[in-house]
This record gives C-alpha cells, structure tokens and sequence, in this order.
C-alpha cells in the first residue's frame, strides 16, 4: 500500500520537527520552503570574519532536538554536540551598559544588582515568578496539544486551572516588568 502524503509549508524548526514525526508515523512527507535554505529565523549572517545569529542564540529546550533525533532512530551526539556554558551571552545596551547573563543564577542576581538599579532580590523574585508560570503552563501549553479534547481532561490540566491565578494572565509583560523593577 502506498505511503499516505503529508505537506508541510515551511522549513522552520516547526516545519522541520513536523516532517520528522510524520515521516517516522509512516507519512511520505514534502516540505516546502519559501527561501533559499531551511532553517526559518535559526539562520545565521556570515560577514567577513563575523558570524551573526539573525535568529536565536539561546538553545533553551534541547531535549526537545535530542528527542526528534531518539524519534527517527539517530543518536543526536553522532551529529552535534552541546554543552552549558558559564556565560550565556551578553547583552549591549546603546547606553554603553554591557550585561553579562551568567548560567549562574546568584552570579546573574549580582551583575544586574552592580550594574542597574534593579536589585539581586527583585532578579530571584523574578525569576521565581517566572518559574512558576512555567510550571503551571508547561504540562498543559508545552506538553500536550490543545487540539485535542483529552488533553482538557488530563489531571496536569485541571491541576493548572486551579493554579490561574499564578501565571499573571491579565497584564502585559511590560506592565509585569514595571511591577518587579525599578524603571
Ligand atoms: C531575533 C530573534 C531572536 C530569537 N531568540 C531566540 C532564542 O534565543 N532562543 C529561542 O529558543 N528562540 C528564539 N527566538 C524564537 C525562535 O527563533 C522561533 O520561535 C523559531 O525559530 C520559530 O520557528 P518556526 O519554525 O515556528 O518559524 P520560522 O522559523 O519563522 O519558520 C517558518 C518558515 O516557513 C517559511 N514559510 C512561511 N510561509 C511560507 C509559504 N507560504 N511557503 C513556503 N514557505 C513558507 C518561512 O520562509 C520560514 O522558513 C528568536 C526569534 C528571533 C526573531
């Protein structure tokens, strides 16, 4: 029997992950990308010497690349490698203010309460709020699909709606920002 056809538009890393789950569901799969090169904002500028993320610089959830390649059968360190660096990056303000943004929570605290007028306990408050969010919306956002009519049943889920209150759903990021820093 032939294989089932799936179109995806779009190389993306959406696009991409898409193409492998399909195609490891057994689905004959055809992506289509408007530009020259896969990829979508993960892209990179080479100028000269320099190379510029035009895109993200921060990995912030390799397991999920680890777990595309586990899917399709590839040991994801055949192909790359990464590991967690002290310095995350840094941050360059027109103001001549250089952030450095260490791995290091305390470390982070310190550079913001040295540097601003934020201080280390408004960072650990921040991000402890943060971290919150994260976990009530995790399970139901990043985990399950919201497609689908079981994952409004799940136990995580009804767990999460008990915990609304916490995730600071009515008010902008800007209008959270202005709450935990001195502006
Ligand atoms: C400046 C910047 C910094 C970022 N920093 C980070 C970071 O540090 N860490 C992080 O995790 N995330 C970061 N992000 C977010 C991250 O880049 C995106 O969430 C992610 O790349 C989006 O992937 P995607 O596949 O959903 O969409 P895209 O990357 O936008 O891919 C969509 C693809 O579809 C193609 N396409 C669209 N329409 C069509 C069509 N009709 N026909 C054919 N092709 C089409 C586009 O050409 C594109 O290649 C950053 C984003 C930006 C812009």
């Amino acid at each position: 029997m032939p294989k089932p056809k799936a179109i995806i538009i779009g190389a993306g890393i959406a696009g991409i992950a898409a193409a492998i789950r399909m195609s490891v569901k057994g689905y004959q799969v055809e992506v289509f990308e408007a530009n020259d090169a896969p990829g979508g904002k993960l892209a990179e500028i080479n100028l000269q010497d320099f190379r510029f993320d035009a895109g993200p610089s921060l990995f912030t959830m390799p397991q999920y690349v680890d777990e595309l390649f586990k899917l399709a059968g590839k040991n994801p360190q055949d192909y790359f490698e990464y590991e967690k660096l002290d310095e995350v990056c840094r941050y360059f303000y027109e103001d001549g203010l250089q952030l450095i943004a260490h791995a290091d929570l305390d470390k982070f605290a310190n550079e913001i309460d040295q540097k601003t007028r934020s201080s280390a306990k408004e960072i650990h408050h921040f991000i402890k709020k943060s971290q919150t969010i994260y976990e009530v919306t995790n399970q139901v956002f990043l985990q399950r699909s919201l497609h689908k009519i079981k994952s409004y049943l799940h136990w995580d889920t009804l767990k999460s709606v008990f915990r609304f209150g916490k995730i600071d759903a009515f008010r902008t990021q800007a209008k959270a920002n202005q709450h935990f820093f001195k502006v």
